[in-house]
């Protein structure tokens, strides 16, 4: 790949993983009920089903990416990962080698460029309200990335440079964007009321996951 062509992916993959966060964004407030929940349970020393508790709480994304996070962060600030540790919430060893060290007070701390996993990753609970919602239909017991659930073309790991399979066109980006923003107008025609109902139900069938990584 040559250089300007790896400049040219990473901006695609900026403008999508921007894309990517206002889909997740529809989900508000989930993401920091979810963070609310586990801060409770882990508080409360309950470990039942633990598993299920916040993806940010008890992943670490950071250091199990770190080759191919690290190869791009530098390319924004060399000190990027000391900058990082200044603001990170410092919390206990939890299950499953978390908490991620980009996790601050206000969610993720990397802005741009995160982890592809963490780009992507719809979780249970936000599967179970597009299920509910009737916008798609899967399995709701495990997180799915989002091109198993929708015909996204698996462009994100080639513009990350994780993966080297085939030359990615702009067309190829635009049709991305394009079933995304069909997701996402899906999901914004939820009323609010229903959509309040559903993130109460989706933290009922999942009471022990949370998190804040969106
Ligand atoms: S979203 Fe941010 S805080 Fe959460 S796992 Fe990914 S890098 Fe870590
Ligand atoms: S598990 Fe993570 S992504 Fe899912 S609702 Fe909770 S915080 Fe958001």
């Amino acid at each position: 790949m040559s250089k300007q062509l790896s400049s040219q992916y990473i901006k695609w993959f900026i403008e999508t993983e921007n894309e990517l966060s206002k889909f997740f964004k529809l989900f508000s407030p989930l993401c920091s009920e979810c963070f609310l929940h586990t801060n409770s349970q882990s508080e409360n020393g309950e470990r039942k089903n633990r598993q299920f508790w916040c993806c940010c709480l008890i992943d670490n994304q950071i250091h199990d990416h770190w080759e191919s996070l690290n190869t791009i962060q530098k390319r924004f600030s060399i000190q990027w990962y000391k900058k990082l540790n200044k603001d990170t919430v410092k919390k206990k060893r939890m299950p499953g080698n978390g908490p991620c060290p980009a996790l601050g007070k206000s969610g993720c701390l990397i802005k741009k460029c995160r982890p592809v996993t963490c780009s992507t990753q719809v979780c249970e609970k936000m599967l179970y309200i597009l299920n509910k919602a009737g916008i798609i239909k899967c399995d709701v017991n495990r997180p799915q990335q989002i091109e198993e659930i929708v015909d996204v073309p698996d462009i994100l790991h080639i513009l990350y440079g994780t993966k080297n399979r085939k030359v990615i066109t702009e067309q190829d980006v635009f049709k991305y964007r394009n079933v995304l923003n069909q997701l996402k107008a899906k999901l914004s025609e939820i009323p609010k009321k229903t959509l309040t109902s559903l993130i109460k139900e989706s933290l009922g069938v999942y009471p022990e996951k949370g998190g804040c990584k969106k």
